[in-house]
């Protein structure tokens, strides 16, 4: 606390991101990073940018980067927004998109960073219950509202709703902007993005991703929006009077590799998505009860044992996972799918843990 702090920093409440632990021989399964390293092609790319150029500014455009993202996804480079993270690309469109007259609407359990942007840029909004099995509910977003805004799959459950969903939302919901933050879409669930193509680009559907998860590049900060041109333009607007240059020109190089290493992306999130079933089904064998889940994590409990023990007891072994002491999800564990061999790590202490409780 200091007396020159201004007034809304006095009154803000900070996003607490899971722990970087410094100490080595970790199981780390608290961040949802990859546990596969990021496309080789990327690696490649970044080191050759790595050169004289560095003193020259990046293109604060990112022209490059837009394009590769639009060709992937059939899209128009014009409905392409950059960003330093979608952490970034979401505080641009909380005060660029989402800071109207009527509160903005966000599932009572989700990304715990809506309400603290919230908090920071003075945005009212209401929470919607999830259904009884933590799904959510598209019929239960009404209007009115200044704005709807969820991932999909939802973060830290992990579980999915169809496209088709999210399309009659749309047409439910079109005097206000919905955002879908499709940061764990690579394995498995079903896109947004295909809404967007042609003619047809609805008005007010906002799609929001990263590289941190799927491309494994978390340490790069590459996160993107994407939807209709005008959304775009507003974004655009807000980011240059914020900083003209977030992304760097080798994160910016780095990142058009990545997009356009498709083969990684593929034979890594299947890896992924392997693993998370055999976990499922090894976890489902100790008794655990787990939410279905099309994201790089799973959340689980055990009826029989308290969540912040089971957390404890893990760490204790130096295995790291994610507890939130938030209503409703306080006996749950997320945890990141790993290696196969971080997976029987935590399924054998796990078997410890258990029979020693
Ligand atoms: C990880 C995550 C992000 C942020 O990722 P960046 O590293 O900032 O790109 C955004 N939304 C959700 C739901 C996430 O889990």
């Amino acid at each position: 606390m200091s007396r020159f702090w201004s007034p809304v920093v006095q009154t803000l409440t900070p996003y607490v991101p899971g722990e970087q632990p410094q100490m080595k021989r970790l199981v780390k399964l608290n961040t949802n990073e990859s546990p596969y390293g990021p496309s080789p092609k990327a690696l490649a790319a970044i080191n050759e940018q790595t050169n004289d150029d560095l003193r020259l500014y990046p293109d604060p455009e990112g022209v490059a980067l837009k394009k590769a993202i639009a060709d992937l996804h059939g899209l128009d480079p014009k409905q392409v927004f950059l960003g330093n993270g979608s952490d970034e690309v979401l505080a641009h469109v909380f005060l660029g998109l989402l800071k109207q007259a009527k509160p903005i609407q966000f599932p009572d359990i989700t990304y715990s960073f809506y309400p603290v942007y919230c908090k920071l840029f003075g945005i009212d909004y209401q929470t919607v219950a999830l259904g009884p099995n933590f799904e959510i509910e598209t019929k239960d977003f009404k209007f009115p509202n200044g704005g709807i805004i969820f991932p999909n799959p939802n973060a830290p459950t992990g579980r999915a709703i169809p496209r088709a969903d999210i399309e009659s939302l749309l047409g439910r919901n079109i005097d206000s902007v919905v955002v879908i933050d499709e940061a764990y879409v690579d394995y498995g669930t079903e896109s947004s993005i295909p809404l967007l193509r042609g003619n047809a680009c609805p008005e007010n559907l906002l799609v929001v991703h990263t590289l941190s998860k799927s491309r494994a590049l978390a340490g790069l900060r590459v996160g993107f929006a994407v939807g209709h041109p005008a959304l775009i333009e507003g974004l655009e607007r807000v980011k240059n009077s914020f900083n003209s240059y977030p992304l760097g020109r080798l994160a910016q190089t780095g990142a058009i590799a990545a997009i356009q290493d498709q083969a990684h992306l593929e034979i890594t999130t299947k890896k992924v998505i392997q693993t998370r079933e055999r976990l499922v089904h090894e976890l489902t064998m100790l008794g655990f009860d787990t939410l279905p889940s099309t994201a790089n994590f799973i959340f689980t409990h055990h009826p029989k044992h308290k969540g912040v023990k089971l957390y404890q007891s893990l760490r204790d072994r130096g295995i790291i996972v994610r507890h939130f002491q938030s209503p409703r999800i306080e006996e749950f564990l997320r945890i990141t799918i790993g290696t196969d061999e971080q997976t029987n790590e935590l399924v054998a202490a796990l078997k410890e843990i258990l029979a020693s409780a």
